[in-house]
């Protein structure tokens, strides 16, 4: 099975000299990524096999070790990783940068190791090849004491942390699937020229259907948001899109994720997820949440009250709305907002538009979610989400809501194709020469098919039911129906 290795992680090689590991970190590491103690010696001391050089070779690579794990380098250290003082030191100094240690065996026979230590060019000598042998024979099975995983050689892949553990959890998935639906948000439209926008953003539509996704997010944003891009970058208005979308679309569920409430008038807004229930014949979602981008309230025109006057106005966002959408013309008296009536012709086609509310804020988002919405949005590695789903739960206990009412939904970015190598490509064409393979696959999760399978199950398993992704790669054409093997695994 290929050997996953966290992108920040330290690894060590050990194995007899011979056994192919200079060999092997030079097919699947960049050179700089390899700390050998055969290198350092030539750098110290006069050549490879100086032996006087071996004691400031170690002390050189104990310092690289060092510093490249604090900069959350990945680190491959190169020796013959028997000696169990140093496997220790370089494990605290793992520790101590908080990366992960794996450690890579080797079996390779002493047959082998000494045929091939003999065609080198300076082998080492045969005595000292025969004791290396005796003592990995020895000390073999306890070298992995204190590594967060221990492999034997293989293909490795390196990938962002959350993939860590992703074949196992793949193949969970594989043995024993579980249901995850999925939902798609487009956060961008730097596609090039403006003019192909519409026809992209169709496409996109359509390639998400074909893909088996269940719901199409926009962000409400006037100004591309500090997280996603640069303020000069295309945004469009949120509904307006949506509207576009719903003609353009027949099955995807369609809402902004999500609208903050001091953007619109309340009412207004109950008026257009109205209408865009109507024209979608009944696919609108609404998200809504507290508001947080201070810059694009003053741009645009808009108070930026209080986080406390912004929750008042939110909870009462939450009790208008169904009214609005509801039956009769009843009157309401909120914390911030009234009306006399409360009157939208035409009404919903759907009984009851489907409410999420961003953010997990555990005191006040996730109380007023169990209190009013149908869904929350969560984001955060599995064992966050864990957390935040109990956080709900309890709150739904304590406003005696049934749990199974409100709908978990997670939002990240996700990168993926159908074959490691085009998965390479794309994070090379996205890092742009700018920004290392790592970081790219990091930030914007980077993952295999296998790979994306293995985390969304943990996501699953966490409580996840909607995940909505967020493809680094959307404006590429093709980009979403990359996905769909993912998806297809977690079908009813
Ligand atoms: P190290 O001492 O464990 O670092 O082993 P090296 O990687 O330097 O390999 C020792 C010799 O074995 C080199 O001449 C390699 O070309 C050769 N070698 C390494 N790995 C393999 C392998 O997988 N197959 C074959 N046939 N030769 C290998
Ligand atoms: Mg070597």
């Amino acid at each position: 099975m290929t050997i996953r290795i966290p992108s920040r992680a330290l690894v060590v090689l050990a194995g007899p000299s011979g056994s192919g590991k200079s060999t092997w970190a030079g097919r699947w590491f960049r050179p700089n990524q390899v700390v050998a103690s055969d290198d350092l010696r030539a750098v110290v001391g006069e050549h490879e096999a100086d032996l006087r050089a071996g004691g400031d070779a170690f002390d050189v690579l104990d310092l690289i070790v060092e510093r490249r794990l604090k900069r959350g380098l990945l680190t491959v250290v190169d020796t013959l990783g028997m000696d169990t003082d140093r496997l220790e030191r370089w494990l605290a100094l793992a520790e101590q940068a908080k990366r992960p240690a794996h450690l890579i065996l080797w079996d390779t026979d002493d047959k082998t190791c000494r045929s091939r230590n003999r065609a080198r060019a300076q082998p080492v000598p045969s005595k000292v090849l025969t004791a290396q042998l005796a003592k990995w024979a020895d000390v073999r099975d306890q070298l992995g004491d204190g590594f967060d995983a221990v492999h034997t050689v293989d293909d490795v892949a390196v990938v962002p942390e959350l993939f860590a553990r992703a074949g196992e959890s793949a193949a969970s998935q594989a043995d024993d699937p579980v249901a995850l639906r999925f939902g798609l948000q487009v956060s961008a439209f730097d596609w090039g020229d403006n003019a192909d926008i519409a026809a992209r953003l169709g496409d996109i539509a359509a390639e998400a259907e074909e893909a088996g996704f269940s719901s199409l997010w926009v962000m409400d944003h006037f100004i591309q948001i500090p997280q996603v891009g640069r303020e000069w970058e295309p945004m469009l208005e949120s509904h307006t899109t949506l509207g576009y979308l719903a003609a353009r679309t027949s099955t995807l569920r369609l809402g902004t994720l999500v609208t903050g409430i001091t953007y619109r008038n309340v009412a207004h807004l109950a008026k257009i997820v109205a209408t865009l229930d109507v024209l979608s014949e009944g696919r609108a979602a609404c998200g809504i949440g507290a508001a947080w981008f201070e810059r694009e309230h003053i741009a645009y025109c808009y108070a930026f009250p209080g986080l406390d006057e912004r929750y008042e106005l939110l909870e009462d966002a939450l009790e208008l709305l169904p009214l609005m959408w509801g039956s009769g013309t009843p009157s309401y008296d909120g914390r911030r907002i009234s009306t006399p009536e409360a009157i939208c012709y035409p009404r919903p086609l759907q009984e009851r538009i489907p409410i999420l509310v961003g953010g997990s804020g555990e005191a006040r988002t996730l109380r007023l979610v169990a209190r009013h919405a149908d869904a929350c949005n969560l984001f955060g590695d599995p064992a966050t989400v864990r957390r935040k789903v109990e956080i709900l739960h309890a709150h739904c206990d304590a406003e005696d809501r049934d749990p199974e009412a409100v709908t978990v939904t997670h939002l990240s970015t996700a990168l993926t194709a159908p074959t490691r190598a085009e998965l390479d490509v794309k994070v090379e064409r996205l890092g742009a020469g700018r920004a290392s393979p790592e970081d790219v696959a990091r930030a914007t999760n980077a993952g295999s098919t296998e790979d994306q399978i293995g985390r969304y199950r943990d996501l699953a398993d966490a409580g996840v039911q909607e995940a909505v992704v967020s493809l680094a790669d959307v404006g590429e054409p093709g980009s979403v129906l990359d996905f769909a093997p993912v998806i297809e695994t977690f079908a009813r």
